[in-house]
């Protein structure tokens, strides 16, 4: 995940849409069996300037994960937007996030995407908004009938 400033500089380019898919870190995941069911993909906008480089546009994500009630297999798509603004080296004392450094000439994105997955990943996952989930004494999938032992 790397933007190479330089090239696009020498290539006389103030501003270019980048997009690409990369392998997200599986550490990330903190819901139980859950498992990135597809890359990430980036689309976004590179606006080169003298001293700062703007980089906005959308992260996508997929994620497969047991329904925290029921426990049907389940998919999300997550779409996260962002607008960031990324710093050369020589204005590091700017910029308290070491994730919008860049040295180089190359802004190596990897920290900052892996913390706006981990900033916008649900803590569980829902099949549905009002899954009524599993019945506690029979184990049934109460979204498929009444088993019966369910008191309202
Ligand atoms: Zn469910
Ligand atoms: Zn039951």
């Amino acid at each position: 995940m790397i933007i190479d400033v330089l090239k696009l500089r020498q290539k006389g380019k103030k501003e270019e849409n980048i997009e690409f898919l990369f392998d997200i870190s599986p550490d990330l995941l903190q819901i139980p069996s859950a498992v990135f069911s597809t890359q990430g993909k980036i689309c976004a906008l590179v606006e080169v300037y003298d001293n700062e480089v703007y980089v906005s546009g959308t992260l996508t994500y997929q994620v497969t994960a047991p329904c925290s009630r029921c426990l049907k297999q389940t998919v999300i798509t997550q779409t996260v937007e962002f607008d960031e603004r990324f710093l050369p080296e020589s204005r590091m004392d700017e910029e308290e996030d070491l994730a919008l450094i860049y040295k180089r000439d190359k802004i190596d994105l990897t920290d900052y995407i892996n913390e706006l997955i981990l900033t916008d990943l649900p803590i569980s996952v829902l099949c549905k908004e009002d899954c009524k989930g599993l019945c506690p004494q029979c184990g049934m999938d109460l979204n498929t009938g009444d088993c019966g032992h369910h008191i309202e």
